[in-house]
Formats: structure tokens, C-alpha cells, sequence
């Protein structure tokens, strides 16, 4: 009799599926979790719709060797991990392999050897044996092992008890990843534009179908406490909701805010989660204990038995997009999903990306506002420091006006924050003497000086070396200088100028990773430091209670280079730095640093104009025919030398099928044109928003392997980076 043969999809960056075998005594659908062999190893797959391959003789299959006992990958998920693999051009196996994150999470989890009350107690009651029936006359079920700890006895006593007959051995299943939020544990008491956002939103649960709202709320208007109320009305069903964050994991407020609105800590997923709770939560979401999610971008693949909600918060954050390995934005993915599961997706910010609030504009989502703080919490007045006028005193960078008025907010008592996007000490370094510059060897980027650890290191490869004494290049002593300010040069000015006042520099590469920042952000949040200096980690969505004035250091940096994004990073970031002060009450301050108070960003900024700077903005991405009105996928290529690097970009430039709609720039050598020692060019492929790119470029490197004789080509749709 035949065997039946299945398509397997296995977690490789190959094209798949794979056809096996199923053993006579073994039944399979699609979605279930099986374990093949694959070349010389062996390795999880999925069982996968549509037909086996047929080309593969039936004596060169082989064995699926075993079901997991887990809950298979359902139909949705299925379908997405096809669309995102499709869309992005990626082997679908490496989709997959997002979504098999957790592999300890496919067999149960053993159960707890424990024990329970079963009979009357003993005659013979020793103080030991009391202890015990004290502490399970409670009810609980106990480990063995724990019962013996808290009774203070030994494992003895617990055997004693048991031949007694006094306690029975019972097999105790794992503990429960999360315990239960409840929809109505503690609503907030919202204000009268919140309850119009929230009912809308609640209205879209209702409705069970897929549907995207825009949630643009002004910064501390309330947005969290909004989208809550969908997070509620998803429970309500019995349906699971993920919420999705930027630096989930030093945003950890967000997860106490939750614990008092629903009486429980969500689930939280992100890399930082050790693996046994992570494969806790998994298997939860597949079987359906778990009901909701804060997490990453990465989150976004999990397993859900039955997903109702998905909300991005900070949606225009970059954070979403990922670069290596499937180059996919969690953003625009959350919203394929929820179109692929038919269930609404919530779109959260203060300062909307472009492309989404075209799609408001445009009709295809829903909008809803909060135009003001909530509470007595005002958004804080801002202005500019013209620098021209203003100049700091040489080799310093805080104007006399910043510093004036940082004086009078610590003289009140109240925090003040210096923002500078720069890590470490200078940008550049040069020898006085000779004019040489510290560039790295690996990459054409400056070696960014990091005094504190005593480095000059690369921001693009990581290299680093020991600052040197003398110049490499004349052998001259004593003679580097510094060009430029990182947040450790401005934390130096601010220890001399600001003598006295507790002081922190808060940035990505402060030692100590991610606990140590967790536990930093928690104190500035208590209080216990006056002056803050800061990198763009401290823009991203924290509640800084006593912070009343933001110093922007240079406004103008990210204005200058040749992105198209440049205008909307540089507003989002500075609207987002400044929504920091006045959050809870009083007024806070802006102050902008800038050459160009007149630049149009600048001055919408200030003026808090962001209906006008979103007209402009979206009135030049549509004449230049950008996203979101065109279509834009970046292809790079990268060799060993730059003569093979070119020679490849301009063999596979030569291959673009010919296409009214596509129009190709370059291939043109990359602004950072040496990465880790490999040389890259550049092509943008730019076409019209109803055409097929992924057919296009199917048709066009279908010929072209990606990878060949050490030569790469990197496709990356919907680029966010240009360099
Ligand atoms: P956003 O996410 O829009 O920046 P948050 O949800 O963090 O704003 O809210 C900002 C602050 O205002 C939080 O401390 C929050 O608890 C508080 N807040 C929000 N809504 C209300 C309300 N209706 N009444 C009182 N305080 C509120
Ligand atoms: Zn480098």
C-alpha cells in the first residue's frame, strides 16, 4: 500500500517545503509540529498545506520521525509566514523560523511530583507533622519539595504523613505562565475624549472584523489607558490580544500599568526573557491560557489560538523594522495579520509615521485623537535657541540661554534632560599636527571616541581600539583632538557647569545592559537624579514624572543628510523627546538648540504644528511619487573588493527586465561604501504603488543566486535605511 507523503517546511533559509513520508502508524494535518531528519541532522518542521512534491522518487523519501505533543500552527499563521516570506522575497523556511522561537515550548512540561490532603491526621502528631497540615489545610496542592521548605521539616516527614494516609502523592501540573487578567478588575475613569477613542475602539472588537485604527494621541494623553479598553473588550470575547512595543524591555512601567487595570502582568516577550518562561508563554498562546502579550516586534510570530487584537504602540517607531536575516516591518506585518485573522489592528502614536496617516487620510484606516494631555498635564512650550545668536563658549556645546535656564528648572526642584542622539565622547577624531583621522579599517565610517571605557570604536562594525597616546600616522604626542560631541562630552560640560547636581548619562552602551538601564530609568522616575543626558533611549515612550525641561543639544542633527526620511525621523524624534516634560503636571519646557530656527521641521515643531507638517511632508513624498505613494525596494550588493562589488551590481543591473512602471537608480557605491570589510553598492528600485514589485523582481533575479563566490545581494522592500 502507498504511504501517504506530506509537504514539511523546515526552519532553513531554503525554499520549501520538503516531502515525507508519514509511518503507517502515525496521522498527520497540516500545522502539526514534527520532527524530520534533513541531511545529516534532524530538525523541527511543520506540516504544510497543498501538495507534496511530486518529483521526489518514493525511494529517496524519508520518515517523519515523530508528532510533538503541542497544538499545531494554525491555518492563520500558516497563511501569514506564506505572505511574509512572498512579500519580502525570503526563503518561507525563514519565516518559519521565526515562528518556532521557543523549541522547549513543544513537549509539555513535565508534571510536579506534590502532594495533597487525603485523610484524617495521624494519632502520632509531632510539632514537625503540625507544621505541615498547618500550612496544607490551607487547600493547596504542594511540591513535595516546597511543602518540606516552608513546613521547615525534612522530605521524612512528608513520606511519614503519606504512609499515614494522612497526605496522598499527586502529580501537580506545571505552573501557569501568567495568571488571568480580568476585563473589569479596575477600570480607569476616562476623560471625555478618551471615551470617544475607547468606544470606538471597543466598537471595532465588537464588530469581529478586520478594521485599522489610527490611535494619534498627543504624548501623555492617554493612549495607554485607551487602547486598554480594546485590550478589555478582547477578553470580554474570550480572545487573545498582543500588544507590541519599541524597548519592551526597558519599558517596564507599561507592565505595572496593566497589572493594575486587569489584576495580572501580561506575558512578556522579547529576548531578554529566560528561555523556560518563554517557552511557558508560547505554549500557553497555542493552547489558550494565555490571553495577552506585551512584547517585540518578534512577537508578532507567535502561535496564537485565537488572536482578536493587535496593538503597535510608538507605530512610527524604526524599531519595527528589522535588517538582517527577513528585513520585515513588524508594523506593516501586524496589519497583514490582522487582515489574514479578520480581527482589528491598532495603530498607536503621538507623532503617526507617514505612510500611516496617509492610509488615515486616504480612508483605508480609522482615525481617532486625543488632542490633549490628560489630567492637568499640559504639553510643554517650546522654542528654539538660535545657535548663531546664542554661541556656546569654545569647546562647549550648551548655549548660556540652555544653561540658564536649566539652572532655574533645578533650582525649583524639578528635572531637567539634555538630549544629544550621539553616543560616546566625539564623532571624530584628528591629530592636530599631521590632520590625521581615526577611520575604521574595516568600514568608510570616523571611529567614534569613547573616553569613559578609554576606546575609539566603529558604530557601524563594533571595532574598537585603545585611544592612543600619538598620532599613528606622524608619531606625534598629545596631539588627537576631538571633533564634536557625544552625550559623554556634554555629561563632562555639564559636570563642570552644573557642579553639585546629581547627574546620569542614560545611553544604549551605559555597561550594565539592559537591567542596569531598567533600573536607571526606574530611578530618574523616583526622583533621584536632577540632570539627565540622554540619547534617543530616552525618548521612547517613558513616564518622567519631575522632568519639566528638555534640552535639545543640536536640533539640526538628522536634518542635514541625504534620506528621504530625514524630515519625518527628525520630528518624530524631537516631538517625542520634548512630550518627556511637564507629563504629570506644571508646565514643561523645550528648548531647541538649532542653526536653522527657520527650517520648515524646526518651525512646525515649535509651533506644534503637526497637521501642517504632515501636509507638507506628505505633499513632497507625493511629487517625488515615495512611499506611501510609490513603491521602493533597495538592492544591495556587497563583495570583497569594490572592482567585484561593482563589476556584480552592474551585471545584475544589466539583468532588470525592461518596465514603463519600474524605474532602477544606480547601481551607485553605498555612503558607508565598506562594511566590515565588504564593499557595497546600492540600487533603488522605485515604482508606482499599484504595481507588482514581488513579481518584478521574481522575474528579474530569478536567474540571480544570492549568494555566489563571496559576492552578496541583499534585498530589502519598503527600505528604511539608505545607507
Ligand atoms: P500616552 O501613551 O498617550 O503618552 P499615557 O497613557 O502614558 O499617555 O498617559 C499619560 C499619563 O496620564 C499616565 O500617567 C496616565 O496614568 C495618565 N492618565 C491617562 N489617562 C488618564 C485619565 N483619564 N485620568 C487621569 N490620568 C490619566
Ligand atoms: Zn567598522
Amino acid at each position: 500500500m502507498a504511504r501517504a507523503v506530506v509537504p514539511v517546511l523546515v526552519p532553513v533559509a531554503l525554499e520549501g517545503p520538503f516531502s515525507y513520508r508519514v509511518p503507517a502508524d502515525m496521522t498527520v494535518a497540516p500545522g502539526a509540529i514534527v520532527h524530520v531528519p534533513f541531511g545529516p541532522r534532524q530538525v523541527i518542521g511543520v506540516v504544510w498545506d497543498g501538495m507534496p512534491d511530486g518529483s521526489v522518487g518514493d525511494n529517496r523519501l524519508r520518515d517523519i520521525i515523530r508528532v510533538y505533543d503541542c497544538p499545531p500552527i494554525g491555518p492563520d499563521l500558516r497563511r501569514f509566514v506564506d505572505w511574509v516570506a512572498h512579500y519580502y522575497l525570503a526563503p518561507r523556511g525563514q519565516v518559519l523560523r521565526m515562528v518556532l522561537r521557543a523549541p522547549e515550548a513543544l513537549d509539555p512540561e513535565p508534571s510536579i511530583p506534590g502532594v495533597r490532603r487525603a485523610g484524617a491526621a495521624p494519632e502520632r502528631l509531632t510539632t514537625a507533622r503540625q507544621r505541615v497540615l498547618q500550612l496544607i489545610d490551607e487547600g493547596f496542592a504542594w511540591s513535595k519539595s516546597g511543602l518540606a521548605a516552608s513546613a521547615g521539616v525534612s522530605s521524612s516527614v512528608i513520606d511519614g504523613l503519606i504512609g499515614a494516609g494522612t497526605l496522598e502523592a499527586a502529580m501537580l501540573p506545571p505552573p501557569a505562565a501568567v495568571a488571568r487578567p480580568e476585563p473589569d478588575y479596575c477600570p480607569a475613569a476616562l476623560n471625555a475624549e478618551q471615551t470617544i477613542a475607547a468606544d470606538h475602539l471597543v466598537a471595532a472588537i465588537e464588530a469581529r472584523r478586520y478594521a485599522v485604527t489610527l490611535l494619534d494621541g498627543v504624548t501623555g494623553s492617554g493612549k495607554t489607558e485607551t487602547f486598554f479598553e480594546a485590550i478589555a473588550a478582547t477578553l470580554r470575547q474570550g480572545r487573545q490580544a498582543v500588544v507590541m512595543m519599541p524597548e519592551i524591555a526597558l519599558t517596564g512601567a507599561v507592565l505595572a500599568r496593566f497589572e493594575a487595570r486587569f489584576g495580572a502582568r501580561p506575558g512578556e516577550w522579547h529576548s531578554d526573557v529566560a528561555p523556560r518562561q518563554r517557552a511557558r508563554l508560547w505554549r500557553g498562546l497555542a493552547n489558550g491560557d494565555v490571553q495577552v502579550v506585551v512584547g517585540a516586534r518578534s512577537s508578532l510570530f507567535l502561535p496564537f489560538r485565537d488572536l482578536g487584537l493587535i496593538v503597535v504602540d510608538e507605530e512610527h517607531d524604526t524599531a519595527y523594522k528589522q535588517e538582517d536575516r527577513v528585513p520585515y516591518n513588524a508594523r506593516d506585518m501586524a496589519v497583514v495579520r490582522g487582515h489574514i485573522g479578520g480581527f482589528p489592528v491598532i495603530l498607536a502614536s503621538a507623532t503617526p509615521s507617514i505612510e500611516t496617516k496617509a492610509n488615515a487620510l486616504a480612508g483605508r484606516y480609522a482615525e481617532v485623537t486625543l488632542s490633549e494631555r490628560a489630567g492637568d498635564a499640559r504639553l510643554p512650550r517650546l522654542s528654539t535657541v538660535d545657535l548663531r545668536r546664542h554661541k556656546p563658549e569654545f569647546g562647549r556645546f550648551l548655549s548660556p540661554l540652555l544653561c540658564e535656564e536649566v539652572d532655574k528648572t533645578l533650582d525649583r526642584g524639578e528635572q531637567a534632560l539634555l538630549f544629544l542622539n550621539r553616543r560616546g565622547y566625539a564623532p571624530l577624531t584628528l591629530c592636530r599636527s599631521c590632520g590625521h583621522r581615526f577611520q575604521c579599517p574595516q568600514c568608510t565610517t570616523w571611529m567614534v571616541e569613547h573616553r569613559f571605557r578609554g576606546v575609539l570604536m566603529c558604530h557601524c562594525c563594533g571595532h574598537s581600539i585603545r585611544t592612543p597616546q600619538s598620532c599613528p600616522a606622524c608619531g606625534d604626542l598629545d596631539s588627537l583632538v576631538a571633533c564634536g560631541p557625544g552625550v559623554e562630552r556634554i555629561a563632562e560640560e555639564v559636570a563642570e557647569r552644573f557642579a553639585g547636581r546629581r547627574t546620569l548619562v542614560l545611553s544604549s552602551d551605559t555597561p550594565g545592559g539592559t537591567a542596569r538601564l531598567r533600573l536607571e530609568l526606574e530611578s530618574i522616575a523616583r526622583g533621584e537624579v536632577d540632570l539627565i543626558i540622554g540619547t534617543q533611549l530616552v525618548a521612547k515612550g517613558h513616564n518622567f514624572p519631575g522632568l519639566a525641561l528638555v534640552g535639545v543639544v543640536d536640533a539640526d542633527l538628522g536634518l542635514a543628510n541625504g534620506d528621504p526620511r530625514a524630515a519625518e525621523r527628525t520630528f518624530q524624534m524631537l516631538a517625542q523627546v520634548t512630550g518627556r516634560a511637564g507629563r504629570f503636571s506644571g508646565e514643561g519646557r523645550g528648548l531647541l538648540q538649532t542653526h536653522a530656527p527657520d527650517h520648515p521641521v524646526i518651525k512646525a515643531i515649535v509651533a506644534g504644528d503637526r497637521d501642517g507638517f504632515y501636509a507638507h511632508e506628505l505633499q513632497e513624498r507625493r511629487l517625488a511619487g515615495l512611499p506611501p505613494y510609490g513603491r521602493l525596494a533597495a538592492l544591495v550588493v556587497s563583495a570583497d573588493t569594490r572592482d567585484a562589488a561593482h563589476a556584480f551590481a552592474r551585471a545584475v543591473a544589466a539583468n532588470a527586465p525592461a518596465d514603463p512602471d519600474f524605474t532602477l537608480y544606480g547601481p551607485v557605491e553605498a555612503p558607508i561604501a565598506v562594511i566590515r570589510g565588504r564593499h557595497r553598492f546600492r540600487m533603488l528600485l522605485k515604482a508606482p504603488r499599484a504595481a507588482d514589485m514581488q513579481a518584478y523582481l521574481t522575474r528579474w533575479l530569478a536567474a540571480t543566486p544570492k549568494e555566489q563566490g563571496g559576492r552578496r545581494l541583499h534585498v530589502d522592500i519598503d527600505p528604511q535605511s539608505f545607507l
